[in-house]
Protein backbone atom coordinates (compact mmCIF):
# COMPACT_ATOMS: atom_id res chain seq x y z
CA UNK A 1 0.00 0.00 0.00
CA UNK A 2 1.41 3.46 -0.90
CA UNK A 3 1.18 5.92 1.81
CA UNK A 4 0.00 8.54 -0.23
CA UNK A 5 -2.74 6.66 -1.00
CA UNK A 6 -3.88 6.17 3.02
CA UNK A 7 -6.62 8.95 4.23
CA UNK A 8 -4.65 12.03 5.46
CA UNK A 9 -6.90 11.86 8.62
CA UNK A 10 -5.85 8.54 9.54
CA UNK A 11 -2.08 9.80 9.70
CA UNK A 12 -2.85 12.70 11.41
CA UNK A 13 -4.65 10.75 14.14
CA UNK A 14 -1.47 8.37 15.02
CA UNK A 15 0.83 11.12 14.82
CA UNK A 16 -1.58 13.45 17.53
CA UNK A 17 -1.32 10.19 19.60
CA UNK A 18 2.21 9.71 18.92
CA UNK A 19 2.84 13.53 20.50
CA UNK A 20 0.80 12.98 22.67
CA UNK A 21 2.49 10.15 24.60
CA UNK A 22 5.98 11.57 23.85
CA UNK A 23 4.56 14.95 26.01
CA UNK A 24 3.42 12.92 28.77
CA UNK A 25 6.67 11.04 29.13
CA UNK A 26 8.25 13.86 29.22
CA UNK A 27 6.06 15.50 31.86
CA UNK A 28 6.23 12.14 33.92
CA UNK A 29 10.04 12.49 34.04
CA UNK A 30 10.12 9.04 32.25
CA UNK A 31 12.18 10.27 29.42
CA UNK A 32 15.24 13.17 29.69
CA UNK A 33 17.02 15.72 27.44
CA UNK A 34 16.38 13.45 24.26
CA UNK A 35 15.88 10.14 25.11
CA UNK A 36 13.25 7.68 24.85
CA UNK A 37 11.13 6.51 21.62
CA UNK A 38 8.09 6.53 20.93
CA UNK A 39 6.04 4.59 17.52
CA UNK A 40 2.86 3.76 16.71
CA UNK A 41 1.47 1.58 14.30
CA UNK A 42 -1.05 3.24 11.21
CA UNK A 43 -4.22 0.80 11.61
CA UNK A 44 -4.94 -1.82 8.91
CA UNK A 45 -1.38 -0.55 7.02
CA UNK A 46 2.64 -1.70 7.23
CA UNK A 47 3.46 1.89 8.37
CA UNK A 48 4.88 3.00 11.55
CA UNK A 49 4.85 7.01 13.05
CA UNK A 50 7.94 6.91 14.99
CA UNK A 51 10.02 9.78 16.81
CA UNK A 52 12.78 11.48 15.31
CA UNK A 53 16.53 10.74 16.55
CA UNK A 54 18.18 13.09 19.53
CA UNK A 55 15.19 15.17 19.80
CA UNK A 56 13.91 16.81 22.93
CA UNK A 57 10.27 15.25 23.82
CA UNK A 58 8.97 18.27 25.07
CA UNK A 59 9.74 20.29 21.58
CA UNK A 60 8.07 17.81 19.34
CA UNK A 61 5.98 18.68 16.49
CA UNK A 62 3.97 16.87 13.94
CA UNK A 63 6.13 18.16 11.42
CA UNK A 64 9.23 16.40 13.01
CA UNK A 65 7.51 12.95 13.32
CA UNK A 66 8.65 10.12 10.50
CA UNK A 67 6.66 7.83 8.93
CA UNK A 68 8.90 4.43 8.22
CA UNK A 69 7.80 0.39 6.90
CA UNK A 70 7.93 -2.16 8.73
CA UNK A 71 11.68 -2.74 7.35
CA UNK A 72 12.33 0.40 9.15
CA UNK A 73 13.18 1.96 5.68
CA UNK A 74 11.80 5.94 5.53
CA UNK A 75 8.31 6.41 3.33
CA UNK A 76 7.98 10.05 4.83
CA UNK A 77 9.22 12.71 7.37
CA UNK A 78 12.48 15.23 6.91
CA UNK A 79 14.50 14.05 9.81
CA UNK A 80 16.58 10.91 10.81
CA UNK A 81 13.91 7.92 12.44
CA UNK A 82 15.29 6.94 16.03
CA UNK A 83 18.33 5.29 16.16
CA UNK A 84 16.04 2.31 17.58
CA UNK A 85 13.95 2.06 14.61
CA UNK A 86 14.91 -1.58 13.95
CA UNK A 87 14.11 -2.91 17.56
CA UNK A 88 10.55 -1.25 17.40
CA UNK A 89 9.98 -2.08 13.41
CA UNK A 90 10.85 -5.59 15.03
CA UNK A 91 8.20 -5.72 17.55
CA UNK A 92 5.24 -4.11 15.80
CA UNK A 93 6.08 -7.20 12.91
CA UNK A 94 6.27 -9.58 15.32
CA UNK A 95 3.93 -8.77 18.31
CA UNK A 96 0.09 -8.26 16.62
CA UNK A 97 -0.87 -6.27 19.93
CA UNK A 98 1.98 -3.91 20.37
CA UNK A 99 0.29 -1.55 18.24
CA UNK A 100 1.94 1.15 19.96
CA UNK A 101 5.48 1.11 21.49
CA UNK A 102 7.64 2.78 23.88
CA UNK A 103 11.13 2.96 25.22
CA UNK A 104 12.46 4.84 27.83
CA UNK A 105 15.49 5.43 29.86
CA UNK A 106 13.27 5.68 33.11
CA UNK A 107 15.62 5.86 36.39
CA UNK A 108 14.38 3.29 38.72
CA UNK A 109 13.40 0.89 36.25
CA UNK A 110 16.98 1.23 34.69
CA UNK A 111 18.39 0.43 37.93
CA UNK A 112 17.36 -3.06 37.34
CA UNK A 113 18.27 -3.13 33.86
CA UNK A 114 21.92 -1.74 34.53
CA UNK A 115 22.17 -4.51 36.97
CA UNK A 116 20.46 -7.18 34.65
CA UNK A 117 17.72 -8.37 36.46
CA UNK A 118 14.48 -8.50 36.82
CA UNK A 119 12.07 -6.96 38.47
CA UNK A 120 10.33 -9.53 40.69
CA UNK A 121 6.61 -9.25 41.14
CA UNK A 122 6.17 -8.65 44.83
CA UNK A 123 3.72 -5.64 44.46
CA UNK A 124 -0.52 -6.10 43.45
CA UNK A 125 0.10 -2.98 40.94
CA UNK A 126 2.23 -5.45 39.22
CA UNK A 127 0.61 -8.67 39.05
CA UNK A 128 -2.54 -6.74 38.14
CA UNK A 129 -1.24 -5.07 34.85
CA UNK A 130 1.72 -7.06 34.00
CA UNK A 131 0.40 -10.42 35.69
CA UNK A 132 4.49 -11.35 36.77
CA UNK A 133 8.16 -10.33 37.05
CA UNK A 134 9.15 -7.39 34.19
CA UNK A 135 12.39 -9.71 32.82
CA UNK A 136 15.56 -8.49 31.39
CA UNK A 137 16.20 -9.51 27.55
CA UNK A 138 19.14 -12.26 27.74
CA UNK A 139 20.98 -11.50 24.70
CA UNK A 140 21.90 -7.95 24.18
CA UNK A 141 24.62 -5.80 23.32
CA UNK A 142 24.25 -2.10 22.36
CA UNK A 143 21.13 0.73 22.02
CA UNK A 144 20.42 0.80 18.82
CA UNK A 145 21.05 -2.70 17.95
CA UNK A 146 20.20 -4.42 14.71
CA UNK A 147 21.45 -7.51 15.33
CA UNK A 148 18.82 -10.37 15.07
CA UNK A 149 19.34 -12.51 17.74
CA UNK A 150 19.28 -9.81 20.32
CA UNK A 151 15.82 -8.29 18.37
CA UNK A 152 14.25 -12.41 18.63
CA UNK A 153 15.82 -11.91 22.23
CA UNK A 154 13.59 -8.63 23.12
CA UNK A 155 10.28 -10.02 21.56
CA UNK A 156 10.89 -12.96 23.41
CA UNK A 157 10.96 -10.83 26.71
CA UNK A 158 8.10 -8.60 25.70
CA UNK A 159 6.14 -11.79 24.96
CA UNK A 160 6.40 -13.03 29.22
CA UNK A 161 5.34 -9.29 29.69
CA UNK A 162 3.80 -6.26 28.21
CA UNK A 163 7.61 -4.43 29.41
CA UNK A 164 10.92 -5.60 29.46
CA UNK A 165 14.14 -4.43 30.35
CA UNK A 166 17.06 -3.62 28.14
CA UNK A 167 20.33 -4.68 29.73
CA UNK A 168 22.48 -1.33 31.16
CA UNK A 169 20.02 0.39 28.94
CA UNK A 170 16.39 1.02 30.33
CA UNK A 171 12.98 0.23 29.58
CA UNK A 172 11.05 -1.28 26.56
CA UNK A 173 7.13 -1.49 26.99
CA UNK A 174 4.16 -1.84 24.08
CA UNK A 175 0.19 -1.73 24.58
CA UNK A 176 -2.51 -2.07 22.32
CA UNK A 177 -3.38 1.27 22.37
CA UNK A 178 -1.07 4.72 22.88
CA UNK A 179 -2.81 4.94 26.04
CA UNK A 180 -2.40 1.52 27.51
CA UNK A 181 2.03 1.65 25.88
CA UNK A 182 1.98 5.49 27.96
CA UNK A 183 0.33 3.81 31.17
CA UNK A 184 2.75 0.37 30.90
CA UNK A 185 6.05 2.51 30.70
CA UNK A 186 4.59 4.51 34.00
CA UNK A 187 3.71 1.84 36.03
CA UNK A 188 6.99 -0.21 35.01
CA UNK A 189 8.60 3.02 36.59
CA UNK A 190 6.41 3.06 39.74
CA UNK A 191 7.05 -0.75 40.39
CA UNK A 192 10.62 -0.24 40.06
CA UNK A 193 10.42 2.75 42.51
CA UNK A 194 8.39 0.97 45.16
CA UNK A 195 10.49 -2.54 44.42
CA UNK A 196 14.12 -0.87 45.05
CA UNK A 197 12.71 0.55 48.34
CA UNK A 198 11.36 -3.08 49.29
CA UNK A 199 14.42 -4.49 48.34
CA UNK A 200 16.87 -2.36 50.30
CA UNK A 201 14.21 -2.16 53.59
CA UNK A 202 13.50 -6.01 54.23
CA UNK A 203 12.77 -9.57 52.02
CA UNK A 204 9.95 -8.89 50.27
CA UNK A 205 7.75 -11.78 49.23
CA UNK A 206 6.85 -12.82 45.30
CA UNK A 207 3.19 -13.46 44.53
CA UNK A 208 2.49 -17.21 43.43
CA UNK A 209 1.15 -18.34 40.27
CA UNK A 210 -2.11 -18.27 42.00
CA UNK A 211 -2.21 -15.07 43.35
CA UNK A 212 -1.35 -13.85 40.18
CA UNK A 213 -4.18 -15.56 38.65
CA UNK A 214 -6.51 -14.32 41.07
CA UNK A 215 -5.25 -10.71 40.25
CA UNK A 216 -5.56 -10.71 36.71
CA UNK A 217 -9.33 -12.73 37.22
CA UNK A 218 -10.03 -9.53 39.50
CA UNK A 219 -8.91 -7.16 36.97
CA UNK A 220 -10.63 -8.71 34.07
CA UNK A 221 -13.85 -9.04 36.18
CA UNK A 222 -14.23 -6.53 38.59
CA UNK A 223 -11.96 -3.08 37.89
CA UNK A 224 -12.86 -0.59 35.71
CA UNK A 225 -16.19 0.72 34.33
CA UNK A 226 -18.49 -1.82 32.81
CA UNK A 227 -19.35 -1.89 29.30
CA UNK A 228 -23.05 -1.02 28.57
ZN1 LIG B 1 17.70 4.29 24.85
Amino acid sequence: MNLLNLERELVDKVMDEVLYVSKALFEEGLVKSTFGVVSKLIPDTDYVVITPSGFKKERISKDNLIVVDLDGKVVSGNLRPSSETPMHVFIHKNIREARCVVHTHSPMATVFAILKRDIPCIASEQAFTFGGKIPIVKKYSYPGTTNIEELESIVEALRISRAALLPRHGVIVYGETAEEALDNAIVVEDIATSAIFALLLGEPTEFTEEEIRYLQEFKKKRYGQRKT
